[in-house]
């Protein structure tokens, strides 16, 4: 599959590492967009938040147990924001659902 993230899940693509385990793979952004920005993926390929349902969700959960430990691992400690673009009109780029954590910083309070 021509999935950039599958390719970095696989080790075809380097990337920055913070964490790994069986359901879940966090590193840092190529772009950073905040002093902190990473990325959390599960490793199975769903295309977005939209291909969310009941047989995947629990990777979801895998996601979220391992936020605030991964914000505190990367040096996070004033908060922290959550972002997830699904789809065109969210100007989503990787078509392999991914959960952005930025901090290090104040982030603006608009939404964009
Ligand atoms: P999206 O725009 O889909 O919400 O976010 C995709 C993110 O993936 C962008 O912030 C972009 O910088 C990041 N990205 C794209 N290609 C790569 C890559 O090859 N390696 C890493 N580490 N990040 C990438
Ligand atoms: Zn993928």
């Amino acid at each position: 599959m021509d999935c950039i993230f599958c390719k970095i899940i696989s080790g075809d693509i380097p990337s920055k590492k913070l964490y790994e385990d069986e359901n879940i793979l966090a590193f840092h952004d190529i772009h950073p967009q905040a002093p902190i920005h990473f990325l959390i993926v599960p490793k199975l390929h769903i295309e977005s938040a939209d291909g969310i349902d009941e047989t995947n969700s629990n990777v979801i959960t895998k996601v979220f147990e391992k936020i605030p430990y991964l914000a505190r691992e990367a040096g996070i400690k004033n908060g922290y924001r959550i972002i997830s673009n699904c789809g065109k009109d969210a100007c989503q780029s990787v078509k392999h659902l991914h959960f952005h954590i930025l901090g290090g910083k104040q982030l603006p309070g608009e939404m964009g």
